[in-house]
């Protein structure tokens, strides 16, 4: 199995990046694609972007032209669901556009009109070994699974986070999961996304995520790398 692993931010791929062994660099779209081995398996690494639209320009290009088998997205996220605090880890049940809205034709906000489903299941598989990696790696803070939810905002309001959980039920949400998670679907490639919460996506979102990301990013990457073993 070759996986592609993404992270919107270099503090998402940072720890993955020194962790390969036998890389080869490749930059395309302006972005740089480290391919070699992490921890035992083959795997391509790069750091995406924020945002969908850099997310699924990344994912299409690690499923085209370096034929991963499997897409897994390791980052920050912020915490929707009233049981997580920051720290705490959401893996992907499945994953939905929280910023489409064709509502005016009555659609129910997420469903993208003429796509099969706007609700991208996560593998199981990698879900049950992102979620043994976590609860071996991860002992001081909770490890979820749940649905995750993206778009192309940071989410720091109750206002719009209320939204999210009355709307998609939500555990948390983010700028990039659901474009990869949606992406692979049309790839027909299994996915998984792997969140540590860096806020609670309220008004005191972007201080928390200041202080937060770097340490909750590398919570994210070492699941990733233990789930790999
Ligand atoms: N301070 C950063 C901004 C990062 S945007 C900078 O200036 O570069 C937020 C990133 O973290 C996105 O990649 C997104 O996926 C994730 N994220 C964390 N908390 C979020 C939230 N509350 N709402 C949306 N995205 C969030």
């Amino acid at each position: 199995m070759k996986y592609g692993i993404i992270g919107a931010m270099d503090l998402e791929t940072k720890l993955l990046i020194e962790e390969m062994q036998n890389v080869t660099e490749f930059q395309i779209a302006g972005m740089h694609f480290y391919e070699g081995r992490l921890s035992n398996a083959e795997a391509v690494v790069v750091t995406s972007g924020v945002g969908k639209v850099n997310a699924a320009a990344c994912a299409q290009i690690l499923v085209t032209k370096f034929n991963v088998q499997a897409l897994i997205n390791t980052g920050v996220s912020g915490a929707l669901h009233h049981d997580l605090e920051v720290g705490d880890i959401v893996i992907s049940t499945d994953c939905m556009e929280h910023d489409v809205d064709v509502t005016v034709f009555g659609y129910k906000y997420g469903i993208i009109p003429r796509l099969e489903s706007s609700v991208f299941i996560a593998d199981n598989e990698l879900v049950e070994k992102a979620y043994a990696a976590g609860v071996l790696e991860i002992t001081d803070h909770k490890v979820l699974k749940g649905r995750i939810v993206s778009g192309d905002q940071f989410v720091s309001s109750i206002e719009k986070k209320s939204f999210l959980v009355e709307n998609f039920e939500a555990f948390t949400t983010e700028m990039e999961g659901a474009a990869i998670a949606h992406v692979a679907t049309i790839n027909q490639i299994p996915f998984v996304i792997i969140r540590a919460m860096s806020d609670k996506a309220d008004g005191s979102a972007h201080v928390s995520f200041d202080e937060f990301a770097v340490e909750s990013a590398h919570h994210s990457s070492k699941m990733v790398i233990n789930m790999l073993k």
